[in-house]
């Protein structure tokens, strides 16, 4: 492979500019690439040198490390599209695809089901990779299956029903495995009126909007919540919201939240989510797990 033929195949690139935190070192070796065959070969490269081998989505629920991530990493957003069976409610949707997009096109077809899906600034393949979910909906409800790869056999396509997957609360098979999601599969609901769908989702998007900081750099929450408690107002309680460690604050608005406030570090943000863990541990005797998925720290 050089780079004549692969040109989206680049050193050193600075990770920040991919993840909504807008933190992180620089990737040794990193990609975009704008088709699956360029993904597959790109894929096959990496393997046969021997890299360890990532994938980015839109990097929304995604801390990278300062010191940046060894290997190859992918960032798969070019690879978008969809198709929408308005008759059947079948809709099939590549890795990068936006998922409030599809959100918005399943609701012109009159497809119900994606309505909850539109404030989630992610892409396919991560909301299926950490079921992603708001509003009583999630990734995992109407999934029929998704096609993967394994970057050890890249000539191979595997398609995995949602039972294979091992879905529950932010959570998949597919977090602890290198398979690599290619595109999914979901059955909705055909035959709504398009106006009232388009009304629920943009709804959803206005309740969020207006309760949570959009306007400046996050991951969205940043632990699980411990059902049936919720992360945001157990360090609510403390009096935490404002808390700042470096560039790094727990938000105002929503104590689930740590925002970057300019100039913040990975280091800011991981020290944050160690003190909230501490300080909830110490006043409420809860362990918080984090459900924003660290890459690049020991
Ligand atoms: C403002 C804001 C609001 C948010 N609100 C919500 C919410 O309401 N509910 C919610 O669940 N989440 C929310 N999130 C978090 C985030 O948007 C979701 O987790 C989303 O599904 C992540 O998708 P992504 O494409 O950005 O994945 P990334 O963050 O890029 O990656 C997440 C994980 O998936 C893996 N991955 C990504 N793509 C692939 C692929 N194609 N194949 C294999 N692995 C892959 C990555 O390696 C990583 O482990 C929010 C984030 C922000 C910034």
């Amino acid at each position: 492979m050089t780079f004549a033929e692969y040109p989206s195949l680049r050193k050193g690139v600075d990770l920040s500019e991919f993840t909504t935190w807008k933190v992180g070192g620089p990737a040794e070796w990193f990609a975009e690439p704008g088709c699956e065959n360029e993904l597959l070969a790109l894929l096959a490269w990496g393997h046969q040198q021997g890299l360890p081998i990532r994938c980015l989505g839109a990097g929304s629920n995604l801390l990278i490390a300062d010191r940046g991530l060894a290997g190859l990493s992918l960032c798969l957003r070019r690879l978008q599209g969809s198709q929408l069976d308005r008759n059947s409610g079948m809709i099939e949707a590549e890795a990068g695809e936006p998922i409030p997009s599809l959100a918005r096109k399943a609701a012109r077809a009159g497809l119900s089901g994606l309505e909850w899906a539109v404030g989630i600034p992610g892409t396919v393949g991560g909301a299926v990779v950490m079921n992603a979910g708001a509003q009583g909906g999630c990734s995992a409800d109407r999934l029929i299956s998704v096609q993967v790869v394994d970057p050890a056999l890249p000539e191979q396509r595997i398609r995995l029903s949602a039972d294979q997957l091992h879905f529950a609360y932010r959570h998949s098979r597919l977090q602890f495995e290198p398979l690599i999601v290619l595109s999914a599969q979901w059955q909705l609901e055909p035959g709504h009126d398009p106006a009232a769908v388009g009304a629920r989702t943009s709804a959803n998007l206005h309740s969020r909007t207006s309760s949570q900081p959009y306007q400046l750099p996050s991951c969205g929450s940043v632990f699980r919540n411990p059902e049936p408690q919720k992360a945001g107002r157990l360090i609510e309680s403390l009096g935490l919201k404002g808390l700042q460690i470096g560039g790094a604050a727990v938000s105002t608005l929503h104590a689930n939240f740590i925002v970057n406030l300019g100039d913040a570090k990975a280091a800011d943000i991981e020290a944050l989510i160690d003190e909230l863990q501490l300080r909830v541990s110490e006043g409420h005797g809860v362990e918080l797990q984090p459900e924003v998925r660290r890459l690049g720290f020991p």
